[in-house]
């Protein structure tokens, strides 16, 4: 099928990737994980510790946060589509750098375009930023604390920004904040 296709073209495109510095001290790039044909695509940051070490989103701490979020709206993990900004992991889990996501986010624009979601999902302000400007939001970029759990609609698809679930790791106050905007998924 063109759509397995594709994705696996940008898979193995990634693995090979040299674009930016991060291919140098990352263990596995992380690609991305889920159904092919999801209404829903969720686009966090970049990998962290864990999905360095084993190639998966979401993983690790912040994934299991994650995972609570979706069953709390009665979505599956196995039915979107989960991917990040950023491919590789910045070390030590600094921010990404402008030319970072300048060299990297073509692979999750392809991804974008091939699966067709009807929502993206963005976690947190490096993927908001990203994701708003690119779909014609610019006006409308502001802190993830201003903009959360609100639905923004473009001529193809509606962008609902969230905070990012790790901040439940700092926070524990936040998890409700986070599944009251996961929310607003229900019905969609
Ligand atoms: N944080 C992210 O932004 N992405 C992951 O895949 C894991 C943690
Ligand atoms: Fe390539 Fe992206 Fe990895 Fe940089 S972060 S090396 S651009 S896949």
């Amino acid at each position: 099928m063109e759509i397995e296709q594709n994705l696996r073209k940008i898979k193995e495109e990634v693995i090979n990737c040299k674009k930016c510095s991060l291919h140098k001290t990352r263990a596995y790039p992380v690609i991305g994980q889920g159904n092919h044909q999801a209404k829903i695509i969720l686009v966090g940051e970049a990998p962290g510790f864990n999905e360095d070490r084993t190639g998966f989103p979401f993983c690790g701490q912040a994934g299991k946060i994650l995972d609570e979020l979706l069953n709390s709206v009665d979505i599956k993990r196995e039915d979107v589509y989960v991917t990040n900004i950023l491919k590789c992991r910045p070390p030590g889990n600094r921010n990404p750098r402008p030319e970072e996501i300048g060299a990297c986010t073509q692979y999750l624009e392809r991804q974008i375009k091939i699966i067709k979601p009807e929502i993206i999902c963005t976690l947190g302000n490096f993927s908001t930023a990203y994701v708003f400007e690119k779909f014609g939001l610019k006006n409308e970029i502001q802190g993830i604390s201003k903009i959360h759990g609100q639905i923004f609609d473009t001529d193809s698809l509606r962008i609902i920004p969230l905070y990012h679930p790790a901040v439940v790791t700092y926070n524990d106050n936040m998890r409700e904040t986070l599944k009251k905007d996961f929310g607003v998924l229900v019905g969609l």
